[in-house]
């Protein structure tokens, strides 16, 4: 539409792309052939999900359609399964678009948080987990999500 801002092209270099590919390791916990669910190696509470289409969409600006479409109906699966998992009372799920909206990483992604009632989250990007906790929470995730 003219006089919008062009929006930043998709760099296939991104490092959730780069996942993607299978270039650099990660704890999935969901995949099918149009996305994927790992977990956010620096969580804001236990569980925090990541679910991605693999469509290469820098965010839900230029996302198609259908592939946002199905990244709800994972980030349903994983918050239904995380709140079994993680005894959740509740789920918070956020989404960033391009840098003014908080967005870090340039290819979609939609965060899924397990909240327990009364616990505050962790403020973003402060903590790594440890592998241990990330690789047992992978596992469980991906054992009930395969069983909803
Ligand atoms: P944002 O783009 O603002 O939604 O933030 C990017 C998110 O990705 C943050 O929550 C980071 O903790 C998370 N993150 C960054 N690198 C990785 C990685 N290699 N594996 C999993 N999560 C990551």
């Amino acid at each position: 539409m003219k006089g919008d801002k062009p929006m930043a092209a998709y760099d296939p270099n991104n490092i959730f792309a780069k996942i993607l590919r299978g270039e650099l390791p990660t704890y999935k916990v969901y995949e099918d052939d149009k996305a994927l669910a790992f977990l956010d190696i620096m969580p804001r509470a236990p569980g925090h999900t990541l679910v991605l289409p693999k469509s290469a969409a820098r965010n839900l600006l230029d996302v198609a359609p259908d592939d946002l479409a199905h990244v709800a109906k994972v980030v349903q699966k994983v918050a239904q399964a995380a709140t079994k998992i993680f005894g959740a009372d509740g789920v918070t799920v956020q989404q960033f678009n391009e840098k003014a909206g908080g967005q870090v990483v340039f290819h979609l992604h939609v965060h899924v948080i397990p909240r327990k009632d009364g616990v505050a989250l962790k403020p973003p990007a402060s903590e790594k987990a440890a592998p241990e906790a990330l690789a047992e929470h992978a596992e469980k995730m991906k054992a009930a999500i395969a069983a909803l």
